[in-house]
């Protein structure tokens, strides 16, 4: 079997699907791994070092054509979907849930998709494959990194000759994978951590990280299914938004990763509370997308200034700021998923297990995902 990694096109990725560290799991697993020219360019991996692991380097036109499994890192554009043939399969991060459409073009096309966005994060089993969490952890450092370089102060405590400096308060909201790698990213830089999650279970994650846990006198338990937050409902929200924004009035920097699957992004920095921060001061908002944020001031992909001096920045794919990294991880992701559906050196797809089950999107000309073919009834986008 040929396994193709092609070269991202979406603006701005620098990811690629698989590292040449990776690659010789799947030789030895008897696949054939073909490059596509410059895949790993954006990440700093040259084509040699793919062949040097036993890679076949390749043209888009090769590359599409010749797989029998393409590996990617975003989802296909509609183009590339047009040159995929009927009996390839593709796997990547293809956000299944927000692009229905794209999942019954890839079905129609005859292509079998796979994505890892769907695996059941909480069987231990896949957790080698767990993209989200990988790529989260990459962002949450990266955020704590653009926030300290944003600072017109230390993050530390620093005594010297010219003066004491303080230490600065760093607010997380949201303890989930990005929260707590974000807390650790701030208190190695030295700053006093504070963090807060609508799920009581996060206090003892984030205290053993060295956080203090902003506790509210409004008691909110948001557990949700699967480890994840529901939705607050209004008074819940109410509550919580005026005592968040007393604490974040006294924050240096609040960096935000609150997300609710499905759900646009809960809203937990008002204008009324960036209104109160001190003049530099600094939020990045992690959950910034085209469904809006956490901050309402927050512009997706833009760093906006407020008239009282507080910069709100809401980078659009952190992941990809640190691609050689991020793609060093996402390989054995992927690699992991890929070559738990390999038998006798092709690809076997059994619907009695969990993971091919939940990340087998479409197959056979349809959509075979439950919760994707239920968006794509009449109002089911609803
Ligand atoms: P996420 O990206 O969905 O959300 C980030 C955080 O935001 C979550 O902790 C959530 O509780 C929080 N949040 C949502 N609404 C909020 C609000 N109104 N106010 C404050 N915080 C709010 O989360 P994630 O990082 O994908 O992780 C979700 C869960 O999955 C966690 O419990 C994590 O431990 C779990 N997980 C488990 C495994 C595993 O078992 N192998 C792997 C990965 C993640």
């Amino acid at each position: 079997m040929k396994v193709g990694v092609a070269k991202e096109t979406a603006p701005g990725e620098r990811r690629v699907a698989l590292v040449p560290e990776v690659l010789g799991k799947l030789t030895a697993a008897g696949l054939d791994v073909l490059v596509e020219r410059g895949a790993g360019a954006g990440a700093a991996i040259p084509d040699e070092a793919f062949a040097d692991a036993g890679a076949t380097i390749v043209s888009t036109v090769d590359l599409y054509g010749q797989s029998d499994v393409v590996l990617r890192v975003q989802k296909p554009s509609e183009s590339e979907v047009s040159v995929l043939h009927p009996g390839q399969t593709v796997v990547g991060l293809l956000q299944p849930l927000l692009d229905p459409p794209l999942m019954q073009s890839l079905a129609k096309a005859g292509v079998t998709a796979i994505s890892l966005d769907a695996i059941p994060r909480t069987l231990s089993r896949a957790q080698t494959m767990d993209a989200l969490s990988s790529q989260a952890n990459v962002g949450g450092y990266k955020a704590v990194l653009i926030a300290a370089n944003a600072y017109p102060r230390y993050f530390p405590l620093l005594t010297t000759a010219a003066g004491t400096a303080k230490p600065a308060n760093v607010l997380i909201l949201g303890i989930g994978v990005a929260g707590l790698q974000a807390i650790g990213t701030a208190k190695r830089l030295g700053a006093v951590v504070h963090a807060y999650d609508v799920r009581p279970e996060t206090r003892e994650q984030a205290e053993s990280l060295g956080a203090k846990f902003v506790k509210l006198k409004t008691q909110i338990d948001a557990t949700g299914a699967g480890g994840y937050a529901r939705e607050l409902t209004a008074e819940e929200r109410a509550a919580q938004q005026a005592e968040l924004n007393e604490a974040i009035g006294g924050m240096d920097v609040v960096i935000t990763t609150a997300q609710v699957p499905g759900r646009k992004p809960p809203v937990l920095v008002t204008a009324a509370a960036v209104e109160k921060m001190k003049p530099g001061s600094i939020i990045v908002d992690m959950a910034a997308s085209a469904l809006g944020g956490n901050c309402e001031l927050s512009k997706v992909g833009e760093t906006v200034d407020t008239p009282n001096g507080v910069t709100i920045i809401a980078p659009e794919n952190l992941p990809t700021s640190m691609p050689a990294g991020a793609s060093a991880f996402y390989a054995r992701n992927i690699s992991s998923l890929l070559l738990g559906m390999v038998k006798d050196g092709s690809l076997n797809l059994d619907f009695e297990d969990e993971v091919t089950r939940a990340t087998v999107i479409t197959r056979d000309g349809h959509v075979v995902s439950e919760p994707v073919a239920k968006l794509l009834k009449p109002g089911g986008a609803a």
